[in-house]
């Protein structure tokens, strides 16, 4: 490649080693220059961009109309080659006209410290993993977490769908934003994704990390003196994966350097990933600026799992421990276990490790008892007749409507959340419920709950709603 064919490349030619600086020791006025033009640069491209980009900029030397400063890594002097280096060298220009070009180089010594001096840098890539790896920048995948573990239904369908394409396509939008309630499967989702990449574009430098992880060795890097390093890694990873970024809420510096990497990254085309318990609107503490910039690309929620859904999973989950366990006892734990997929999962390990204990047969009695502490916190102090004045009170019908055979929407939906909840937070069976709501019929307490998933899974507002009554019912 030419040094003089286009427009930068005549502004910042790519050659590894500074010049040694006594050969042409800058003058004072042009060291004055170089204060003057330092000071404006931070004034032009503002206090962020300064300190992440500019202010490392250390003025070398001086000759036959360049300028040559350097900076401490080959990715900074690109950076600041296709984003500032002609701006700069104008404003040398109009400082004194004999300065003609500017040339960056790159100055070694700052990333591997410690270790064996690493003569020229390799290119940066190669290192990335490495370095990652060696300051613990990334966090493990889970093996279990793949594609073909995790069951698809209507309540996470367009997040999964949304994750296969980012494995499929090269950046189909960006970033991907996948929020849901806890246990919902995200991170599932998120490792599945790390796992298919390396699985199938190995050449792709992919990081994974919770947003506490991200927060901490930031944090890290700053007691270090070694912000550079660690800006540099995740500015030149292909795919960023955060995970729970509701954490850096009220964690400002912490967030302004994630914004940083987020628009670096997504200047370059990188993709990035975001997994979070709320939409990017709702994340309180969190600048408005990055809200908004996480809201561009595919926003996908998970919605509260179905009856369905928990039963698919926890067929796949005893086929996967080979455990031998009955629909019964299955459906029984579906219906029962509503509030979070991981501790569905927890209670079918525990009835199978149980039964391979005591080596007995799993049965619904057994289940019954090996759960019986959680499967009694959920019924707690809470009976039918409670459940019925609150979710009167809540939707604003009388009481006797519980009872009443009146089938008018308005007050039918309120009777089937009641049952609904009756059959998830009382321990009562769906033909005591049904007595108790006017003499119904346990099939129509089938369906009830039924339908009110289904709601769930469909209507986020009517889910929330759902759920403040299940809250101020069990607190
Ligand atoms: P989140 O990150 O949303 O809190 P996780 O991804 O950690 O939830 O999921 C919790 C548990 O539930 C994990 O063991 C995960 O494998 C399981 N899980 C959640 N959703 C599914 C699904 N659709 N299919 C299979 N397993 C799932
Ligand atoms: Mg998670």
């Amino acid at each position: 490649m030419s040094e003089s064919g286009g427009k930068q490349a005549s502004v910042v030619s790519i050659y590894g080693q500074a010049l040694a600086p006594e050969t042409f020791d800058p003058t004072p006025e042009i060291k004055a220059l170089w204060d003057k033009v330092y000071s404006q640069m931070r004034e032009e491209f503002g206090e962020a961009i300064f300190r992440s980009w500019l202010k490392p900029m250390s003025l070398q030397a001086a000759y036959h109309g360049t300028l040559e400063v350097s900076v401490p890594t080959r990715f900074m002097k690109d950076w600041i080659a296709t984003h500032y280096a002609e701006r700069i060298r104008a404003m040398c220009e109009s400082l004194n006209t004999e300065i003609k070009r500017l040339e960056i180089v790159v100055v070694h010594g700052h990333v591997s410290s410690e270790d064996e001096a690493e003569p020229a840098a390799k290119p940066l890539k190669a290192n990335v993993n490495e370095l990652a790896e060696k300051l613990d920048l990334s966090s493990p995948l889970d093996p279990r977490f793949k594609f073909e573990t995790f069951v698809v239904a209507k309540s996470n369908a367009l997040a999964h769908a949304a994750a296969s394409r980012v494995v499929e396509c090269n950046v189909p939008f960006n970033p991907l934003f996948i929020y849901g309630g806890v246990g919902l499967g995200k991170t599932h989702l998120m490792h599945a994704i790390a796992w298919e990449l390396k699985e199938k574009q190995p050449e792709k430098v992919v990081m994974y990390l919770s947003a506490e992880k991200f927060m901490y060795q930031f944090v890290k890097a700053i007691r270090a003196q070694d912000t550079m390093t660690f800006k540099e890694i995740f500015r030149s990873v292909d795919v960023l994966m955060i995970d729970d970024i509701q954490f850096i809420a009220g964690k400002d510096s912490t967030q302004e350097e994630f914004f940083h990497t987020f628009n670096a990254l997504v200047d370059q085309n990188k993709q990035i990933i975001i997994a979070a318990d709320r939409a990017p609107t709702e994340l309180q503490g969190i600048d408005e600026r990055l809200r908004s910039r996480m809201s561009w690309g595919l926003v996908a929620d998970i919605h509260a799992s179905t009856y369905d859904l928990r039963l698919g999973i926890l067929k796949a989950r005893a086929a996967q421990l080979g455990a031998i366990v009955s629909d019964a006892v299955l459906e029984f734990l579906s219906l029962k276990i509503t509030s979070n997929i991981r501790e569905l999962e927890g209670a079918l390990n525990r009835i199978v490790a149980h039964a391979d204990v005591t080596k007995s047969e799993i049965t619904l009695e057994s289940t019954q008892d090996v759960l019986q502490d959680l499967l009694r916190s959920s019924d707690r102090r809470i009976t039918i007749d409670e459940i019925q004045r609150r979710v009167a009170e809540h939707y604003n019908v009388r009481i006797t409507d519980m009872h009443s055979a009146r089938r008018a929407r308005q007050v039918a939906r309120p009777r089937q959340v009641a049952m609904y909840l009756s059959k998830q937070l009382t321990a009562r069976s769906l033909p005591e419920i049904g007595r108790k709501f006017g003499g119904r019929d346990h099939t129509t307490v089938m369906h009830a709950v039924r339908k009110v998933e289904e709601l769930i899974a469909e209507d986020p507002s009517f889910a929330q709603d759902v759920d403040v009554l299940r809250r101020t019912l069990t607190q």
